[in-house]
């Protein structure tokens, strides 16, 4: 009913702010398929905003990442997460459950700190197993690469598996 009631004013940009967070899985799956099908067909843009990220990356040509409501990294959905560079964004798709695959996430320790009180530099820190005293210094400047920005002192290397992070946390930890 929210779906039609935006799109009855022929919207160019329609924000999808956790349109599925209250639905049963069944009807989950029809809502999103119904969105793609309207953006295809209206050829609306559409902001998908969600926790689910998995679901984000299916919805999305572009996939943005936020912490504590900061920007933390955007790229093309086919880049993330094996092409990520931002430590939560691997973090997050670690910890996502997929139907088949099991979770093994990349643990994280630490306080999750207050949105309205956040901590020097990059806010992430206090949770980031790659932290180090230039990340309490100051926040990260966005850098580029390409079509893909991220904001991070010590960025994931390019082709660092998923394995291999877990195992630089836990030696963190
Ligand atoms: S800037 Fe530092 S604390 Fe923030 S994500 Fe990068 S490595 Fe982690």
């Amino acid at each position: 009913m929210a779906i039609a009631r935006a799109l009855a004013l022929r919207p160019r940009l329609l924000v999808a702010d956790e349109p599925t967070s209250a639905l049963d899985v069944s009807v989950r799956a029809q809502i999103l398929n119904l969105l793609l099908d309207l953006r295809s067909r209206l050829g609306l843009a559409m902001v998908f905003v969600s926790h689910d990220i998995k679901t984000v990356r299916r919805m999305s040509d572009r996939v943005v990442t936020m912490y504590l409501g900061r920007i933390v990294e955007e790229a093309a959905a086919d880049a993330v997460p094996a092409r990520a560079r931002h430590p939560y964004t691997r973090a997050l798709f670690s910890a996502a459950p997929g139907l088949l695959s099991p979770i093994d996430p990349i643990p994280l320790e630490g306080p999750v700190p207050s949105a309205t009180r956040p901590p020097s530099g990059c806010p992430f820190r206090t949770r980031c197993w790659r932290a180090d005293d230039a990340c309490a210094a100051e926040m990260p400047a966005p850098h580029r690469d390409g079509g893909h920005l991220f904001r991070c002192h010590h960025p994931v290397p390019k082709g660092a598996t998923d394995l291999e992070l877990i195992d630089q946390a836990q030696e963190r930890s």
